[in-house]
């Protein structure tokens, strides 16, 4: 089955995105986060694609590790920044001949951040959804590939209304990606939002499993928000006033995640993606809190 048909058939899916490491003590790092969280069976794990293109050969060759050696499921992502079709297709070859059979299909952001204005690359893709249909017909000589897709519980910045962004989800959707994966986000009404949107705009079936980044340091959070053209709520913000010491921090925030966690779960959301930034211990105490154990 692909990921997402696994994603459909369980009850609920966990799972954990994970960078492509720099050095040797990067992957070292990587390496033991995977090993930790292993225990909870996820429904699969998945290793991002850097921008432009940057990663490619480590994020190949860590989801070519990850299926060799452990029994975990493995997607890879995949973005069309700086690529041709034809790069594209070997890209989506060099997945396969690695044991990798389920991709994320990203459009991917200019190098100048997710709000500069995106030109497509000569011979390559506008869209995420072309790639979606690439990726679905491509058969690498060992059957069809799986394909997930991003989604935006507050608006996506190059977007004009939320309204857009459930069309081109659900145009993602009936293109043939088999779920979607949000962005890091704070308020389970943002998420829930984008469910009902996504639904009226004629996908009421993809699963959209909601993306968790949970505040370990206030300084890094921000900063990755600003990444992701997502903001920090003030209420939640206002959670952390005060507070000096990082532990202090780092306890709220993992409450913060937990609750968020917890209540997304209890209205329905058909699992958790946890952003580790390759490391496992803010997900173990999410787990923990959740009482969700090995
Ligand atoms: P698209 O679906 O193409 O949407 C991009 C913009 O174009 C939106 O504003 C959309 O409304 C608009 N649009 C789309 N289709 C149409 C259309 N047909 N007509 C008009 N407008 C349209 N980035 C990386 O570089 N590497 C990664 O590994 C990575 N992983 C990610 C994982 C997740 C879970 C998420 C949520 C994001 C990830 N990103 C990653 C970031 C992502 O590449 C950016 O958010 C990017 O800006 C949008 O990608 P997309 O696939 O949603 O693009």
């Amino acid at each position: 089955p692909t990921i997402g048909e696994l994603v459909r058939a369980g009850e609920r899916s966990f799972s954990f995105e994970f960078f492509p490491p720099k050095d040797a003590a990067g992957e070292e790092q990587l390496w033991t986060a995977v090993g930790e969280l292993q225990a909870y069976e996820p429904t699969f794990v998945s290793v991002t694609y850097g921008a432009g293109g940057s990663t490619r050969d480590r994020t190949i060759a860590m989801t070519g590790r990850i299926a060799r050696e452990t029994s975990l499921r493995v997607m890879g992502h995949l973005t069309c920044v700086g690529h041709t079709r034809a790069e594209l297709l070997e890209v989506l070859q060099a997945y396969a001949d690695a044991g990798v059979h389920d991709v994320l299909a990203l459009r991917g952001d200019p190098a100048d951040g997710p709000s500069a204005p995106w030109t497509p690359t000569e011979g390559g893709f506008h869209h995420a959804v072309e790639l979606v249909e690439l990726a679905r017909s491509f058969d690498g000589g060992s059957g069809r590939f799986g394909v997930g897709v991003a989604a935006f519980p507050e608006k996506h910045p190059g977007s004009a209304t939320v309204d857009d962004d459930a069309r081109v989800l659900a145009a993602k959707a009936a293109a043939g990606a088999e779920f979607a994966v949000t962005q890091l986000f704070f308020r389970p009404e943002d998420y829930f939002g984008l469910v009902e949107r996504t639904a009226a705009a004629g996908a009421p079936d993809l699963p959209i499993l909601p993306g968790i980044m949970p505040i370990t340091n206030l300084g890094s959070v921000r900063r990755m928000a600003e990444l992701s053209g997502t903001e920090v709520p003030p209420e939640v913000l206002a959670r952390f006033d005060g507070l000096s010491d990082p532990a202090d921090v780092r306890r709220t925030g993992i409450e913060l995640a937990s609750q968020l966690c917890a209540d997304l779960l209890a209205a329905g959301a058909p699992g958790l993606h946890f952003y580790t930034l390759n490391r496992s211990r803010a997900t173990r105490e999410i787990f923990e809190a959740l009482r969700i154990g090995v």
